[in-house]
């Protein structure tokens, strides 16, 4: 059985890109007889607001986005809330703990930055954490929960991670070159996005993975996860990023692009999903 997911993050207005991308995984859903569930990836406890959360539920709702899933809440399934399954991400932080997949991280930001290997100047290739930062083996292997310290992840550095994408065709990135050893744990307590996603996916039965291009290279991380839980991995659908004026992909700051103030200005449902941002804007 086909089962997708969309997993907004409450720390912004959702926009034309979240729409478009929310409508595709619904899309893929239905075309494969399958079943679709919403999950609010409210991590960031700083920066998530009620207020965001509340509007994306009214935003999927008028896009006639529907979802399965859930206690009723007046005409809606309730959400799935990460906030919520801090146990579960403890338990998958265990097992991966368990089998020497992780090592404690007491690098301050600055020391990070200051070592960082230069990414490459002409692209948006992300810095790589250096591998000289990374302890023995030994290192962190008596602790027995997470608490409030940085763990990270041992890449298999040199190795190709390789994977196809049903929308964006075969990708391949490099362990140590095109990313390092990656949080899986914050030093505030709460997992980080790759470890929350992968262990969700995994609970919630997610068989294809819909979502936003900017995303790829984290598939590749995310994959080493999977390996390394002795999980099935799913299959991966990355949408093309809607962009501002400036060929920038929008982000939550884009406002005059948020589904809200289109909303607003009287645009439709179908007018939002399929024309272009330039008339929107208009
Ligand atoms: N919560 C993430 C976001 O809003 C999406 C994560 C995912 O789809 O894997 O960008």
């Amino acid at each position: 059985m086909y089962r997708g997911r969309i997993a907004p993050t409450p720390t912004g207005l959702l926009h034309v890109g979240h729409a478009r991308t929310f409508a595709l995984a619904a899309k893929r859903a239905k075309a494969a007889q399958g079943q679709l569930i919403l999950r609010i990836e409210d991590l960031d406890v700083a920066r998530c607001r009620p207020e965001f959360f509340a509007a994306a539920l009214s935003d999927l709702k008028w896009l006639g986005i529907h979802w399965d899933e859930g206690p009723d809440i007046g005409g809606l399934n309730a959400p799935y809330i990460q906030s919520q399954r801090l146990d579960w991400f403890q338990a998958v932080w265990k097992k991966l703990h368990a089998t020497g997949h992780l090592y404690p991280c007491d690098k301050s930001r600055r020391e990070v930055e200051n070592a960082l290997i230069a990414p490459h100047a002409e692209d948006d290739s992300e810095p790589v954490f250096p591998l000289s930062f990374r302890p023995n083996q030994e290192a962190g292997q008596s602790a027995t929960e997470p608490g409030q310290t940085n763990w990270r992840f041992r890449v298999p550095w040199g190795e190709e991670i390789c994977f196809h994408d049903a929308l964006q065709g075969p990708q391949s990135f490099t362990a140590g070159k095109d990313f390092g050893d990656f949080l899986v744990w914050r030093k505030d307590g709460f997992p980080a996005y790759e470890l929350a996603v992968v262990a969700d996916d995994h609970a919630m039965n997610i068989t294809e993975v819909v979502r936003g291009a900017d995303l790829l290279l984290s598939t590749a991380r995310q994959i080493l996860l999977y390996r390394a839980l002795q999980w099935t991995i799913p299959t991966w659908a990355h949408a093309a990023l809607v962009v501002d004026e400036k060929g920038q992909r929008l982000a939550k700051r884009s406002q005059g692009l948020s589904i809200q103030s289109l909303r607003d200005k009287g645009k439709t449902p179908t007018e939002i999903l399929t024309q272009s941002r330039s008339v929107l804007q208009s």
